[in-house]
């Protein structure tokens, strides 16, 4: 295999070849039932990158079929989680293959780093196929001592056929996340990638097979969410939804869910998340982390740190630095090695950063740097820092997933923990201090799945990670991520030749 996909170069820059637009249905690309498509476009410059077969509900009907045919009759669920676990692996191995040109399709459809994608997003989800691969075989259950009479034990067991629906701010790793534990758990399924990135998940499709992953194991259906979304999370055929996206579209999921069949749904949500600054923070560390923590990947970022607190003695210093820190990234094309943050991911992301950044405006926060387009076509925005905000404005509560910070001023302990916790979300927090016990306090106080202290995107696979509140309420990551995908059932039997 070689992973070189290359259509041509653009200025110097190698842009990849569009090898696959079609549904991923019982192993065969197929147009849709109606013949439609949709275009995916180039974040860069708006332009068409490609026609994709539209999914909607008599597709998910054909490829809810294929996955339960799977499910109820195939070799996946019933075959040992080794026989799994190796063929997990074959498909890893083809992804690092491929590195090149699957991180060079992120970087077309979403306006990703393509450096980040060589050297994060897609070893990540390599690293992520091979933790849940070596997981498949150390799914057990327990024994049960139930009384004198009864004894037992649990099996756990594949959901059954899942519906996945990711967004498109990590269109690789959400993929993997969802994916990956599913298959170790035996489950097949049914994936609906975000409409704005659809070309990498049907690549992992191809590759899938090419592992050896039996046909309708993992089947794609690119479609919009009112649409196909919909007819997978209302599916009366589909036991289980993992879905990653906003609060609001949780929300809809979960009606729909309960509505239909009362499938199980797992929800990794919005998030709105704090990063407490403490006077004794070491400013250099904290200036720099914060600006990762708020402007990587542009901000489309679900764990984004984008509510500063800053502690009064060191709060105007943090300012002025954090100020040359946002001005220090460099805005452009994401295939340029030189260029650190690309474009928002399209139109309608780039005019909603806009409009946030008009509320901070006329409600009475004080912009510092950006709040401008950083180009004259695409979608750049350029980092944008507000402060003089206030608890109530949007920009402090509402997720806005682009590059804006809202810095405000904190004077004891209590007040940064209550403002930190004032809001609907509870996805992740930071806390930088040198101070143990007060680390171990707000620890402690703030409401959120996860809790970085002197560091941001502290991602380790082993590490569940979830949200609190409106930002979700299952883990991913770590072996918590394979109970989404399991269910447990128990065999109970008599002790002894008795009544029972
Ligand atoms: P979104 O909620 O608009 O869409 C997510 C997915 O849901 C897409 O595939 C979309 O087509 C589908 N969808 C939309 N309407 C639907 C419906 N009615 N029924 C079924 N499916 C439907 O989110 P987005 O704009 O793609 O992504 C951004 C959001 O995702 C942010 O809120 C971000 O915080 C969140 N996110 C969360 C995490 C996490 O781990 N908690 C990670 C990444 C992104």
């Amino acid at each position: 295999c070689s992973g070189n996909g290359a259509k041509g170069t653009n200025g110097g820059i190698v842009v990849p070849e569009i090898k696959f637009t079609k549904l991923f249905i019982n192993g065969e690309f197929v147009d849709s039932v109606s013949g439609s498509t949709f275009e995916t476009r180039d974040p860069r410059n708006g332009d068409v990158i490609a026609n994709i077969a539209e999914g909607d509900k008599e597709d998910v009907d054909l490829a809810v079929k294929a996955a339960r045919e799977a499910f109820d009759h195939g070799k996946w669920p019933r075959m040992s989680g080794y026989e799994r676990g190796r063929i997990m692996m074959k498909f890893a191995d083809l992804i690092e293959a491929f590195i090149e040109e699957l991180a060079a399709l992120d970087t077309l459809d979403a306006g990703k780093l393509l450096s980040m994608g060589k050297a994060v997003d897609i070893p990540a989800a390599v690293h992520i196929i091979r933790y849940y691969a070596g997981a498949a075989d150390k799914i057990h259950g327990y024994t049960l001592k139930l009384s004198s009479e009864l004894q037992g034990y649990t099996l756990k067991e594949p959901i059954g056929v899942v519906g996945v629906i990711i967004p498109w701010n990590f269109p690789t790793t959400m993929f993997f996340l969802k994916v990956s534990p599913a298959l170790a758990a035996g489950c097949t399924m049914v994936v609906k990638p975000a409409e704005q990135t659809p070309l990498s998940a049907l690549y992992y499709a191809h590759l899938a097979k090419l592992a050896g992953v039996p046909d309708g194991v993992i089947n794609v259906v690119p479609g919009f969410g009112p649409t196909a979304g919909a007819a997978l999370s209302s599916h009366m055929d589909v036991d289980s939804v993992a879905f990653t996206g906003s609060a609001e579209i949780g929300r809809a999921i979960m009606e729909s869910a309960a509505k239909s069949n009362l499938k199980n749904v797992s929800p990794e949500l919005g998030g709105k998340s704090p990063m407490i600054v403490f006077d004794d923070a070491d400013v250099d560390m904290a200036v720099s982390l914060n600006s990762l923590a708020v402007f990587f990947n542009k901000g489309e970022v679900c764990v984004a740190g984008s509510r500063v607190y800053v502690q009064e003695g060191i709060y105007d210093e943090f300012v002025k630095r954090a100020v040359e820190a946002a001005r220090s990234w460099k805005v452009g094309d994401p295939f340029d090695q030189s260029r650190n943050m690309g474009p928002q991911v399209d139109k309608d992301q780039f005019e909603s950063v806009l409009k946030y950044i008009e509320h901070g405006k006329s409600e009475g926060a004080t912009l510092l740097t950006g709040g401008k387009p950083a180009a004259d076509k695409g979608y750049y925005i350029e980092p944008t820092i507000f402060v003089d905000v206030t608890e109530d404005m949007k920009i402090a509560q509402e997720e806005i997933f682009g590059p804006v910070m809202s810095l405000m001023k904190f004077k004891t302990v209590e007040e940064g923990i209550d403002c930190a916790n004032n809001t609907k979300y509870g996805l992740a927090a930071g806390i930088l201090s040198q101070d143990l016990d007060l680390i171990n306090t707000v620890s402690r106080s703030i409401k959120a799945g996860i809790i970085w202290v002197n560091c941001y995107f502290g991602f380790d696979l082993d590490c569940p990670y979830g949200g609190y509140k409106m930002s979700g309420n299952c883990r991913e990551s770590g072996m918590d991520a394979l109970d989404n995908y399991l269910q447990t059932k128990s065999v109970v039997m008599p002790l002894h030749n008795s009544p029972w």
